[in-house]
């Protein structure tokens, strides 16, 4: 069913608009009411539309169609969805469901609480009001970039593992992204989310935060490292990891030998390339079995 993918790319695409929006809120600064405000109708939004995009694409388009229309042939779901009269399940079915025997995502109680919250945030503001009180606005800003990261970030980025995932941030407005890349708690946030996420991470050359994957990729400025034209690495003397990185583009023009740096303890290391392999060492491991100037294992 073509229909199918593209309505959940739809769904998508319009998540990360509202996504742009509520960082455009939360970089204006959300003491102001009107961009808490904003900020948090907006991210609701997105969280919906995103989930809904996610089950779709996992499960089908009959996990969130009501079930009179989820008993209709292909052909007429089609015809439904091309004349916008798709009738979708409550948010709170599908995502409850998303909690039952399928478990789908690695959620713990802490994300549906929070996914809650801003579903009660949401209703309250759009059907009457809701008196936010001292503390819920202290801490408005934390929640919504947590929401954010572990929310978000998880249905509408590839799963962990995948070689060069793709974050959901990588999807965003790139100008309102750098802003929000100065903000202190969504480096905090982001951290913690890594580490929970991934066993390692490693310096990234371009950022300097430990945001690194062992892909080579950076899950902050989302540059990658693993092009082996530009980037080798050899073993670190200090940590025993293969982390130390350098710049293969110019080792030649430097007789051979260039500075590396250790993505890992942060020593640097001179790394040397064997003229006759091509291979690269760290010289200062002084490994006489290996390469080394005037002399090639191979
Ligand atoms: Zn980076
Ligand atoms: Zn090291
Ligand atoms: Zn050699």
């Amino acid at each position: 069913m073509k229909f199918e993918k593209e309505f959940a790319q739809l769904l998508f695409r319009n998540a990360v608009i509202f996504i742009d929006s509520a960082i455009g809120y939360i970089n204006k600064g959300l003491g102001n009411y009107v961009n808490m405000l904003q900020a948090i109708v907006n991210l609701q939004f997105a969280m919906e539309l995103a989930l809904k995009s996610s089950v779709v694409s996992c499960c089908g388009i009959r996990t969130i169609l009501v079930s009179k229309q989820s008993c209709l042939s292909d052909s007429e779901i089609e015809e439904l969805y091309v004349t916008n009269k798709l009738k979708i399940r409550e948010y709170d079915e599908i995502k409850n469901f998303t909690k039952g025997r399928e478990r789908l995502y690695n959620f713990e109680r802490k994300e549906y609480q929070y996914m809650e919250m801003f579903q009660k945030y949401r209703n309250c503001v759009l059907h009457s009001s809701y008196i936010f009180n001292e503390q819920e606005r202290q801490s408005v800003e934390k929640d919504v970039i947590y929401a954010l990261i572990y929310i978000l970030g998880i249905l509408m980025s590839e799963e962990t593992g995948i070689e060069n995932r793709k974050f959901m941030q990588e999807y965003l407005n790139d100008s309102q992204y750098a802003i929000l890349l100065q903000n202190p708690i969504y480096n905090h946030e982001l951290y913690n989310f890594l580490k929970k996420e991934y066993e390692d991470l490693y310096t990234c050359p371009y950022c300097s935060t430990r945001t690194m994957t062992i892909d080579y990729k950076c899950a902050r400025c989302f540059n990658t490292f693993s092009d082996r034209h530009f980037f080798q690495y050899v073993t670190c003397g200090y940590c025993g990891e293969d982390m130390v990185i350098c710049d293969a583009a110019n080792i030649e023009y430097n007789n051979n030998y260039i500075r590396g740096l250790c993505l890992n303890c942060g020593n640097d290391t001179m790394v040397y390339k064997c003229s006759k392999c091509g291979q690269y060492i760290n010289a200062e491991l002084f490994d006489m079995t290996k390469c080394h100037e005037g002399f090639c294992a191979f």
